[in-house]
């Protein structure tokens, strides 16, 4: 494209959502950031993006589980940027325990914040993609979107769920110019990753040095971590002209995790 995209990150606040959007500002994409976190820090992750690259970089603390938020967030994203042509739902969340021990809360607010904000942010912006002929949503997946670990069964619901809300956009836009994808990382050193080290621990009775040898990086064959640099790559490319019939697809991208 000759002009200039426009682009929501849900969840860029942080980790591999921040490595999305750092992608698109320096290819020279308009940005709404969103996601928690302190004021003062968004600030300056804002700021420093639209310094850096010369576009226009705006922020809406949108809290994935309201689906009010979520459409808020597409109005003020049009009326930022004058349209919407690039979505990525990225936020989400994990939690690992047994299912036995599961919390009912834990379970509702992954599938809100890792399946149905993807559903509200894409009906919130794609019949405006569809009249203009041009529309890129990429959903961030996971290599659990594909297969399944122990302990994580909301996450492996969401995941495999989203893989399926993937296909059928992917059919609903694909007389209109409009792809949808799904990117399915394996493991990203990401807060998200750090975050559930002790809790796999626990729930697998080893420690937490054996949880990342053993449990995270036995799973890739490479051995090594998958970095936000390298999705924020993929991601960019969904968006391109040349990606036009890549859509409908679950794109691993996770060191050989589900080759194996
Ligand atoms: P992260 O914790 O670094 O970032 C998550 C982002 O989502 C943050 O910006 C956070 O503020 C935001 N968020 C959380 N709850 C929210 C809510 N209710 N409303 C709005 N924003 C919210 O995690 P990450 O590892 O960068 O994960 C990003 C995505 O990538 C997630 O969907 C995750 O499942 C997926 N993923 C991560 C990995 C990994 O290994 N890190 C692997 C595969 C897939």
């Amino acid at each position: 494209m000759s002009t200039r995209l426009n682009a929501i990150v849900t969840g860029s606040t942080s980790g591999i959502g921040l490595g999305i959007a750092t992608a698109f500002a320096a290819d020279g994409f308009n940005v709404m950031l969103n996601g928690f976190g302190g004021a003062k820090e968004i600030e300056a992750i804002r700021a420093k993006l639209e310094d850096k690259y010369g576009v226009k970089v705006r922020y809406n603390a949108a809290d994935m589980t309201k689906p009010e938020e979520i459409r808020a967030l597409a109005n003020e994203t049009e009326r930022a940027f004058g349209q919407v042509d690039v979505l990525v739902n990225n936020a989400g969340i994990q939690h690992v325990s047994p299912v036995e021990d599961f919390p009912e809360a834990k379970w509702d607010a992954i599938i809100a914040i890792n399946l149905s904000s993807a559903f509200h942010a894409t009906k919130a912006v794609f019949a405006g993609m569809k009249k203009r002929k041009f529309g890129r949503i990429i959903n961030i997946a996971s290599a659990h979107g594909l297969v399944a670990s122990p302990f994580k069964c909301a996450y492996v619901a969401a995941k495999h769920g989203i893989v399926g809300f993937t296909k059928t956009i992917a059919l609903e836009g694909a007389e209109h110019g409009v792809t949808c994808n799904a990117i399915c990382p394996g493991y990203v050193k990401t807060p998200l990753v750090d975050a559930q080290i002790p809790d796999t621990a626990k729930a697998r009775g080893t420690t937490e040095e054996e949880v990342i040898q053993k449990v995270i990086l036995e799973a890739q064959p490479t051995k090594q971590f998958v970095t936000v640099e390298q999705i924020g790559a993929l991601a960019l490319y969904l968006t391109t002209r040349n990606a036009a019939q890549i859509t409908g697809a679950a794109l691993q991208i996770d060191g050989g995790w589900v080759a194996k």
